[in-house]
């Protein structure tokens, strides 16, 4: 059952949040109220941002303990708004929750063996167990109810899946708004398109890639007035602070040395950037843990950019020259992203400045991994755990990388970020598994795929009872 109250339109603005532009030079200012994804001034991202001193802030973050005993009530239940002290901008009864990010932290010994960290030290963060299978429940629930106080009648995102299951879901649980989603061609995996279409959306299927899709859904909002929750809203990230406030609450309130996670859109980096610094200003936290983003070799624009080419936040004033360069590089090689870990194929992130701006605030490095190195490291987690798509073991697999150079070290505390369910691709883990070769190469050899040394093979036997009885000693 969803929980909300009565429809709050027009909502009055408390003043203790705003949006700003977060460009240092520009800093202008809009009301919470305001449907917008970007500066008017200078038309880069916005932040929500609050005045914390005139806000009732907990003195320590032991404190949200207190809301453990209240699980009945919904704003405490959700592992989202149970942080509502710290994504202050809507009062609670505008509140809309399914009951996402009731997700588990995994100490995971078989993984750290794999990685090469040391025992107790790899922690799996299993946002796979969202209502909709992925992370993004965490910021929609905040952006729905963004929208739902602005009085929004219809929400549209571009996706490759997660978020337009998460937004369908939204749409179909409280009944408040219609999801419009649109889609690349041919390139969503199956158990995400299956949500999207089961829960109703009005699902859009342009020919043309994640990145087209992003652009025509931003102009298509813009002209029917309907409302975004792509993470160029700022809403969303607010939402996906609290993965990181639940990674907290899990180690008891220590923070850990290294957040591995997987870079798309970059709106879970830049999220996580912002809640620690939040954090570390209001005096909750002692110390910064350092982030590091995993890009696929073939969507690796912020790899590319800041490992490479050397682009950083510098303080607010980034050299756009850098970013613009690369682009029109990929414009004019016609390169597009290509990975069989589609949740991340995006090669213009939205989220890059802010992105950057993460990075600077918690010493980040970033890496590219291989189709290879992610499927192999998925096998792992599938093995030693409790699965995930694609995408996610990007981040088992930069933290293995980042062992082996060095970077990481072998004791130290690290958390990946299992960003969605196992169950979302399944082409993908059956070609990896099987023993049929034809159906290996058709899915993963074409990527240069080209052996699963994890893979568990199914046993092909004859319908006899002998035949059957054998097979089990011979493989048991
Ligand atoms: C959306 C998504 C990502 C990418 O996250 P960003 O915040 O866009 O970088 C990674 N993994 C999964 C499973 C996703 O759904
Ligand atoms: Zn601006």
């Amino acid at each position: 059952m969803p929980t909300t109250a009565q429809p709050v339109t027009n909502q009055p603005t408390t003043g203790l949040a705003y949006q700003q532009c977060i460009m240092p030079r520009c800093g202008a200012q809009y009301s919470v109220d305001e449907v917008r994804t970007s500066c008017d001034a200078c038309g880069s991202l916005l932040d929500i941002v609050y005045d914390w001193d005139a806000l009732p802030v907990p003195k320590t973050l032991k404190w949200f303990e207190s809301k453990w005993s209240r699980r009945n009530e919904p704003l405490c239940r959700s592992g989202v708004w149970r942080f509502h002290e710290l994504l202050p901008f809507a009062p609670p009864e505008a509140v809309v929750t399914i009951g996402e990010g009731q997700t588990p932290l995994i100490l995971t010994n078989g993984v750290a063996d794999y990685i090469g960290l040391n025992h107790d030290r790899l922690y799996l963060e299993y946002e796979g167990m969202n209502p909709s299978g992925s992370f993004k429940d965490n910021g929609m629930t905040a952006a729905f109810t963004h929208a739902h106080m602005t009085g929004a009648q219809r929400a549209a995102c571009a996706s490759t899946g997660n978020t337009s299951a998460s937004l369908a879901l939204y749409c179909c649980s409280s009944k408040l708004m219609k999801a419009v989603i649109f889609i690349g061609s041919g390139k969503i995996s199956y158990g995400k398109l299956s949500q999207a279409l089961d829960y109703g959306a009005l699902t859009v299927q342009i020919a043309g890639d994640f990145d087209d899709a992003m652009h025509r859904v931003q102009q298509i909002s813009k002209q029917l007035g309907i409302y975004l929750v792509n993470s160029v809203n700022p809403f969303r990230l607010e939402g996906q602070k609290t993965i990181m406030f639940r990674v907290l609450e899990s180690l008891n309130w220590e923070v850990p040395d290294w957040i591995v996670v997987p870079g798309g859109n970059l709106g879970n980096s830049s999220a996580f950037g912002k809640a620690f610094h939040e954090l570390h200003q209001l005096g909750l936290i002692e110390r910064m843990p350092r982030i590091a983003i995993i890009n696929a070799a073939g969507a690796n624009t912020l790899y590319e950019l800041y490992e490479n080419r050397g682009l950083r936040w510098n303080k607010g004033e980034p050299d756009t020259s850098i970013v613009n360069g690369y682009y029109a590089e990929l414009d004019s090689e016609g390169r597009r992203a290509d990975t069989i870990a589609s949740a991340i194929e995006i090669n213009r992130p939205v989220n890059l400045y802010k992105c950057l701006r993460a990075l600077e605030c918690t010493q980040g490095v970033v890496r590219e991994v291989s189709e290879q190195e992610m499927l192999d490291a998925k096998a792992q987690v599938g093995a030693n755990g409790m699965g995930c798509e694609p995408a996610s073991a990007a981040s088992v697999a930069g933290a293995k990388l980042l062992r082996e150079e060095g970077v990481i070290g072998r004791d130290e505390r690290v958390v990946c970020i299992l960003t969605g369910h196992q169950l979302k691709d399944p082409t993908a883990t059956v070609a990896y598994h099987t023993a049929d070769q034809n159906e290996f190469n058709r899915v993963l050899g074409s990527r240069g795929v080209s052996r699963a040394a994890y893979a568990n093979r199914a046993v092909q036997v004859e319908n006899d009872l002998d035949a059957i009885v054998r097979a089990i000693q011979l493989n048991s």
